[in-house]
């Protein structure tokens, strides 16, 4: 009997010493679930967990109190198109040779922790050299502070395609480079890349299926696979519980991804009518992309910011993506929350948010996507996207009512991710 009372009492002190509650006073909540702003709330955090959301302001005596009655709160932001290794200058395609593993992964650091100061607590990462499973891994280990990070390790391509590595190197230096550095050119050579994206540790695949805008070659939109190929990398992917992304910019090449498979489809500059349709038909997803958009076509207009081919290009898919992407909207194409930060600074990802209500998306609804849907696509609607019993403590807060002034989300003001706060 003294035994089991001591058990209980050393219980009890477990309980009560490893993590204290925390209350969070919320003047304004986002439900993203109802699509709702609600008034007066409090939100019961318990290690990285949230306990429960009641009505009003509870102050119970002890445990944490984080006041933010004059703020607007909602669940931490997911971007679906992040390249956490990278952020695109005049050095670009000199960094690729002189810049070592090492240097890539104390860059990537500084990225990570922009990333979540500005209220993103997950990420899709749609390649980089491979580093990027290592910042993840550092990330999830707490080693160093970012956001959530769900990796495609390296980019597929075929020869010469957007994601070649070797691309607009000299003679010299373009080799031969195979499955293993992720360029393919038959079903074969497409499924031992996916193997090899898998053994790598990546979560999930990403191919280049046309073109694009700032690779060293002539065609920004031409399509790069063949249908066979797609359909191999899709279904092998599938066996390894991943999902496809294609980066696309040419309607040919598009309609290849979304027939062969992919899940979502990356910038959709050209997307055609048909294609939409054929989005719809498969439940594919668009990844918008309209900050990087309004970047290049603005760096291309500074003499040598990029080389010379890749300057026309920039300048015709940069007015395009954000009237493409209005369309698809209207026309009840689902949208997936992405940016490409990497192509433009690292914490500049709220911007996005502007541009897609400019051309006719509701703020909610861009938040939404932004949350929940992406939540959804990465397979954790009941982990992440809402501020609700049970799912992680990713929590953030602006200064205004994002429905009346979008800009705000350019401006987070608190952050938390997993229970332990970043930004106050
Ligand atoms: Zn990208």
């Amino acid at each position: 009997m003294k035994k089991l009372f001591f058990l209980l009492i050393m219980v009890f002190l477990i309980q009560t010493t490893t993590g204290q509650t925390t209350y969070i006073l919320c003047g304004k909540l986002v439900d993203t679930a109802s699509g709702k702003i609600s008034s007066k709330k409090t939100i019961f955090v318990k290690e990285n967990k949230i306990l429960a959301v009641k009505d009003g302001y509870i102050m119970p005596k002890g445990g944490n109190l984080i006041d933010l009655r004059d703020k607007v709160v909602m669940p931490g932001l997911i971007d679906f198109h992040v390249h956490i290794e990278q952020e695109f200058d005049r050095n670009t395609r000199l960094n690729k040779y002189i810049l070592n593993e090492a240097d890539i992964a104390f860059n990537s650091v500084g990225f990570a922790k922009t990333t979540l100061m500005k209220g993103f607590t997950t990420v899709r990462d749609l390649g980089g050299t491979g580093v990027n499973i290592s910042v993840r891994n550092a990330i999830n280990k707490g080693k160093i502070p970012g956001p959530r990070v769900f990796t495609a390790g390296k980019s597929l391509a075929t020869t010469g395609g957007h994601a070649d590595p070797t691309n607009g190197s000299s003679r010299v230096l373009i080799g031969n480079p195979g499955p293993k550095e992720g360029v393919v050119n038959s079903v074969e050579d497409a499924k031992k890349a996916v193997r090899q994206r898998y053994k790598n540790g990546a979560d999930c695949i990403k191919i280049t299926a046309t073109g694009g805008v700032l690779s060293v070659a002539k065609s920004g939109d031409n399509p790069q696979f063949t249908l066979e190929e797609v359909k191999a990398i899709c279904d092998t992917a599938k066996d390894y519980g991943m999902h496809v992304a294609a980066h696309a910019h040419g309607d040919e090449g598009m309609q290849r991804a979304v027939i062969g498979g992919v899940k979502t489809i990356e910038h959709g500059t050209y997307m055609s009518e048909e294609t939409m349709e054929l989005m719809k038909k498969h439940n594919a997803y668009l990844v918008p992309t309209l900050t990087a958009g309004k970047e290049v076509e603005e760096k291309a207009k500074i003499p040598g910011f990029y080389p010379d081919i890749v300057v026309p290009k920039a300048l015709a898919v940069g007015p395009q993506i954000q009237g493409t992407f209005a369309k698809a909207y209207k026309k009840g194409v689902g949208i997936a929350f992405g940016t490409d930060a990497g192509v433009f600074k690292h914490g500049n990802n709220g911007k996005e948010f502007g541009f897609m209500v400019e051309v006719g998306m509701p703020a909610m609804e861009a938040i939404q996507s932004a949350t929940i849907t992406n939540a959804k696509l990465l397979k954790m609607e009941n982990e992440i996207g809402q501020i609700k019993k049970g799912f992680f403590a990713d929590i953030i807060a602006v200064d205004d009512d994002p429905t009346k002034n979008i800009a705000t989300m350019e401006n987070v003001v608190f952050v938390m991710k997993d229970g332990v706060v970043y930004k106050k």
